[in-house]
């Protein structure tokens, strides 16, 4: 894994692959498009959004024009829009299903943000929906991209923390809104669990390669704050891994924002600490030759996402973290809640092999 990112020329910007923004919500104002325009192989081509007069001042200031503002009404007007590849979808997480189907009927590729759906029935349609348009689904999971956690994944992998024993992931914030969307059941899924508990959730998978055969709950819903009326406040989770290796997580809106994750090996450790913010992750590494803490150049953890996903357009080979791996995630959060409404532990469906749900391994700056 290189340590230092060294990232070749962009591409020309007309030959890029192009991309619909769906939603201008927060993350696509401040962090998706921006970092799309510094990817190498990616443009935003078009806009969808609720408030057309919004969508053209943010068209004029990323050199684009009031033509390419659509309203959602008019998202099959993308049909005919030859320069647009694919969508990314970025709306309330209940609306990922429905416009990854209007999206593959129209046979453009679709990157859709995490969690992928709602539940895993509307995520294996989406899955469903994609392969028959024959398009491309990636769930956008940019921390499968950064050399950060390669770096972490690697020692594991690579044996250099010995047999690993116990890994313990925490993805806490809070949230203030009780009419938020993030605070309606119908529209969020679920609470902290698939906003911010899935990075946690997702992450320990990546990192162990492997699948959890069962997990074992616990959640907490205030029933005298207006914020937890809908969803919950909090929730632990354990997860029993192949090999007899232990995992535990906690998600939150109620505390203070923090993101770690700690593996814990017989002959070494490994801790990130922030672990999933979208700057300044940090990576310590524990073992008998000492503490190493790997220096990584600057990068921009969507623009690597982006730039993985058009080259899956291009190439047409399965993205590293394709639909199926968001489904997998829906499955393991669906037996999560039900483990906390029964107090029971709950066996999952064993997935034998390592990686199984992801496609081809992404390229990392400088490599
Ligand atoms: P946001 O509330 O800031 O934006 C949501 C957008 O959806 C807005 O433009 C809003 O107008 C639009 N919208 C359309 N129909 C809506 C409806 N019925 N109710 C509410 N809004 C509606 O949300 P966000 O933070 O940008 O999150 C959008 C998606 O991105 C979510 O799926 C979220 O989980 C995901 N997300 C991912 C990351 C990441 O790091 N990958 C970070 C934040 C959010």
């Amino acid at each position: 894994m290189p340590l230092k990112p060294d990232l070749p020329e962009p591409e020309a910007v007309q030959h890029r692959v192009g991309l619909a923004i769906v939603g201008l919500g927060k993350l696509s104002a401040e962090e998706l498009i921006p970092a799309i325009r510094t990817s190498q192989h990616a443009r935003v081509a078009a806009l969808v959004t609720s408030d057309l007069e919004e969508g053209r001042a943010f068209a004029r200031a990323f050199d684009l024009t009031d033509a390419d503002v659509y309203a959602y009404e008019d998202f099959e007007a993308l049909k005919d829009r030859d320069d647009v590849d694919g969508v990314y979808i970025v709306l309330p997480n209940s609306l990922h299903r429905e416009y990854t189907e209007r999206a593959a009927r129209m046979g453009k590729h679709v990157l859709c943000e995490k969690p992928l759906s709602v539940n895993a029935e509307d995520a294996q349609a989406m899955v469903d929906a994609c392969s028959a348009a024959g398009v491309q689904l990636m769930t956008a999971y940019r921390c499968q991209y950064t050399p950060h956690h390669w770096a972490a994944r690697d020692a594991v992998q690579g044996g250099k923390l010995g047999q690993v024993k116990l890994l313990d992931s925490i993805h806490v914030q809070v949230e203030t809104d009780p009419e938020a969307w993030r605070m309606k059941l119908d529209l969020a899924g679920g609470g902290p669990l698939p906003d911010v508990g899935l990075y946690s959730l997702n992450i320990l998978r990546f990192i162990l390669a492997t699948e959890p055969e069962w997990v074992f709950a616990a959640l907490r819903q205030p029933t005298d704050d207006p914020r937890f009326r809908e969803v919950e406040e909090s929730v632990s989770f354990m997860l029993g891994f192949p090999d007899g290796i232990i995992a535990n997580a906690l998600t939150s809106y109620g505390a203070h924002k923090t993101t770690t994750l700690r593996v814990l090996g017989e002959g070494g450790s490994a801790l990130m600490d922030p672990a999933f913010s979208y700057t300044g992750l940090s990576l310590t590494l524990t073992d008998p030759g000492g503490q190493t803490i790997p220096a990584f150049g600057s990068y921009d953890q969507f623009g690597l996402e982006v730039d993985h996903f058009a080259e899956r357009v291009r190439d047409g080979k399965t993205p590293w973290t394709p639909g199926e791996e968001g489904v997998q995630d829906q499955r393991i959060m669906d037996a999560i809640y039900q483990s906390a409404r029964t107090g029971q532990v709950v066996q999952l469906q064993k997935h034998p092999g390592k990686d199984v749900f992801r496609g081809e391994k992404p390229g990392l700056p400088g490599e």
